[in-house]
């Protein structure tokens, strides 16, 4: 097969504040810059993003930030790179507040900013309840106008990388519109494909959120890191996981279960509602595991706004307001609202330096590859990210990717890719295409997402994680056996669900073997069988690596720790 070949200097897969920001600040200096995305640029997921983005502005020292991101981590972040979050948090806000981003303010002028979980101070700058779509709007519109070439709606399948080199040098792709397929060819390229939530049921994400980046990747035998640490936010509404955001207990939002208890008063007595989501999310599923639920069947807790002035939500909640009146029919400026624990983030990834550049080994950086945003980890957030950090990360670590790649690039020569190199991607479709088996996406995917709810979720156990291995091995069997009802070249989405399936399969196999081996309760990752964290064991990053066969390998690397040592995480 022959594949054509578009050369550039650079290309971004993902074009979220990640992808939009590193792009921006390559094309500024002048180099050739391609984006794809298998979206519109606007409907990434940053777009959803709703409550706010952390910044210690004013009086406030980064230092406290700081402290309060590697404790909400549970001491797993590396310190090196949180201390660069949070230094730089105030110079990112002025960054986008200078490209035209319009945030909240006070009366007095100066930017609002909201409590959030975890935080010692309010910190958390917003624009209403539109946080994300503000500042990607802003960040895109900014990027087109400095000449970045983005290609909407083309699917990335493939990385082109030479593992004796560490050395990549591009992606392969097809048009969704057409299924032409083309070699994007370039001396350096960065992953920016956001968060994997989507390989659980109930989840808060978009549903383009499948971790299509961290397998194409272990696809190439490159390791992934600490994915075991999957982030279930406290408040998704309860019939369908939509999210809403911690703005509305930074607003005053309280939690009530069947009894009517305001329970976070056991859990976490000094910050209530306000502790770390692992905290609240665990709280809920205990209180509905204990029968002290709501509703119908007992499965779900109230959020409460009802105490706060319907004009305060009117103007710093409408669209959480709308979200709930919409998907629940309930008005949350009179009424309750049903929520529980809902899939959201992915603390793990692909390993990066602060630099943005991948880790090809647990000692070896590659050549010309970088990754941003959710799909990295830097390790910022540990095993469990503090709300409204994540934008934060997103924007900056994009940036710091985009600055990377230009000091790098005239270091790095264009390795010229060949027309077969197309080959493996393009054989991956055509399989899919002409499988005569019996299995569907639909029924595989639900199969898939309806066990990581059940056995690798909130909680975990041995037992619950080796049912759940033998459910993927199931699953990618049944993968193999895959039918595709839509045989088309235009806009078969059938077809991208199931290669994006096939992505679901890969890095759930690495959730559930990182959660087997660590035998220990750290931020997000809670085993029922060994409910301490364990520092002298288990206060290390894991690094797993996955063969053509589905067998995972795992092996750790240390945690950075400069100044904060490990304490007992009480709030
Ligand atoms: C509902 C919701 C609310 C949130 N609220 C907040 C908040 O208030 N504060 C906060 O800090 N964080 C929040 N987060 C988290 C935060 O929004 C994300 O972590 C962050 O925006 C991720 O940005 P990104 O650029 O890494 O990825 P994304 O914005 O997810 O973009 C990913 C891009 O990759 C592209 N892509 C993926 N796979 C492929 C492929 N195979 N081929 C081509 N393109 C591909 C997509 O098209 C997309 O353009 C929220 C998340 C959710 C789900």
């Amino acid at each position: 097969m022959s594949t054509p070949i578009e050369i550039s200097d650079v290309v971004i897969v993902g074009a979220g504040l990640a992808g939009c920001a590193a792009a921006k600040e390559c094309r500024e200096a002048g180099l050739k810059t391609i984006v794809l995305t298998k979206l519109h640029p606007l409907r990434s997921h940053s777009g959803a993003a709703q409550g706010g983005i952390n910044a210690a502005l004013n009086e406030e020292s980064a230092l406290s930030h700081e402290f309060d991101t590697v404790k909400g981590g549970d001491y797993l972040g590396d310190q090196d790179a949180v201390k660069l979050l949070t230094d730089k948090a105030p110079e990112t806000i002025r960054w986008l507040e200078r490209m035209g981003a319009v945030f909240s303010r006070r009366e007095d002028g100066t930017i609002a900013q909201r409590p959030f979980g975890g935080q010692s101070v309010a910190r958390a700058c917003y624009a209403k309840d539109r946080t994300g779509l503000t500042c990607l709007q802003t960040i895109y519109e900014q990027a087109t106008r400095a000449g970045v070439d983005f290609r909407a709606e083309w699917f990335v399948g493939d990385l082109l990388y030479e593992a004796q080199t560490r050395r990549a040098y591009g992606v392969v792709a097809y048009n969704l519109a057409t299924l032409e397929f083309r070699i994007f060819n370039a001396k350096a390229i960065l992953f920016a494909t956001g968060g994997y939530a989507r390989a659980y049921a109930i989840n808060s994400n978009a549903h383009c959120n499948t971790g299509d980046g961290l397998s194409i990747f272990a696809r190439r035998n490159l390791p992934l890191e600490d994915m075991e640490f999957v982030q279930f936010h406290p408040t998704g509404l309860a019939n369908n996981g939509i999210l809403i955001s911690e703005a509305a207990r930074g607003e005053g939002g309280r939690l009530y279960n069947g009894l009517g208890e305001r329970f976070m008063e056991r859990y976490a007595p000094a910050k209530l509602e306000l502790a770390p989501r692992d905290v609240v999310s665990r709280a809920i599923e205990q209180e509905i595991a204990q029968g002290r639920g709501v509703g119908e069947n007992k499965d779900a807790i109230w959020l409460d706004l009802t105490h706060l002035e319907t004009a305060i939500i009117e103007e710093r909640l409408p669209e959480l307001r709308d979200l709930a009146l919409t998907f629940q029919g309930r008005d949350l400026a009179k009424e309750r609202i049903a929520i529980r624990a809902t899939a959201h983030y992915s603390m793990g990834g692909i390993p990066t330096d602060i630099r943005s550049r991948v880790r090809a080994t647990r000692h070896a950086l590659s050549i010309g590859l970088y990754a941003a945003g959710e799909c990295a980890c830097v390790s910022v957030h540990g095993a469990n990210r503090l709300g409204a950090n994540s934008l934060l990360e997103a924007v900056l670590f994009g940036r710091i990717a985009g600055e990377t790649i230009v000091r790098d690039l005239p270091t790095i020569l264009l390795r010229h890719a060949f027309p077969r190199d197309g080959d493996r991607f393009r054989s991956e479709v055509q399989t899919l295409l002409k499988n005569g088996g019996s299995e569907s996406v639909a029924a595989l995917r639900t199969r898939l997402q309806e066990s990581m709810t059940a056995h690798a979720g909130i909680f975990r156990d041995r037992s619950s994680l080796e049912k759940m291995r033998t459910i993927v091995s199931e699953i990618r069997a049944g993968f193999a056996a895959i039918r595709l009802g839509d045989k088309s070249s235009a806009f078969n989405t059938e077809l991208m669900e199931a290669l994006e399936l096939g992505h679901m399969i890969d890095y759930a196999a690495l959730i559930v073997e990182g959660a087997l081996a660590r035998e220990e309760s750290r931020g997000a990752h809670y085993r029922d069988d060994f409910p301490e964290r364990n520092d002298k064991q288990f206060l290390k990053h894991t690094f797993g690596t996955i063969d053509t066969d589905g067998a995972v390998s795992l092996s750790y690397a240390p945690v950075t720790i400069i100044r904060h040592q490990p304490q007992a995480r009480t709030y």
